[in-house]
């Protein structure tokens, strides 16, 4: 069902499934702060960030509130990160590997990378040592 109408994603277990209604990425980014390093077991977490109502999220999913505003959405099931939403915000940030494509929205910029890991290598995108200035 992958076409030019959305893409589609999900967790490990298949239980939560995700489907972006449209070519709607508002950009991405690679973020390299201690929550995204801990929350996917790995040194930094890749994101495309979508309007809310653009992705479609079917199962259930459980949140963790990792900041005052932050929820992030993970299957009870087999615990993965599926997506990352912000009370207040019209924005759902979808970690780019729980697509089943390879090679969809590459990230744009880099955050918090006073705690990047100094192996990483940027690519020549920007760096910001926390999060992004508005
Ligand atoms: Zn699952
Ligand atoms: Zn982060």
């Amino acid at each position: 069902m992958n076409s030019d109408q959305g893409h589609e994603g999900g967790c490990a277990c298949g239980r939560v499934c995700l489907l972006t209604r449209e070519w709607s990425a508002e950009g991405g980014n690679l973020c390299h702060c201690m929550t995204c390093r801990r929350i996917h077991g790995a040194p930094f977490g890749v994101y495309a960030i979508f309007p809310r109502d653009a992705v479609e999220v079917t199962g259930a999913t459980r949140a963790w509130a990792s900041s005052a505003m932050g929820r992030r959405h993970h299957c009870p099931h087999c615990v993965s990160p599926v997506y990352l939403a912000f009370d207040g915000l019209d924005e759902i940030e979808v970690p780019t590997g729980v697509f089943d494509e390879i090679g969809l929205y590459p990230p744009e910029y880099e955050i918090w990378c006073r705690s990047a890991e100094p192996w990483h290598d940027a690519q020549g995108r920007p760096r910001h040592a926390e999060a992004r200035a508005e």
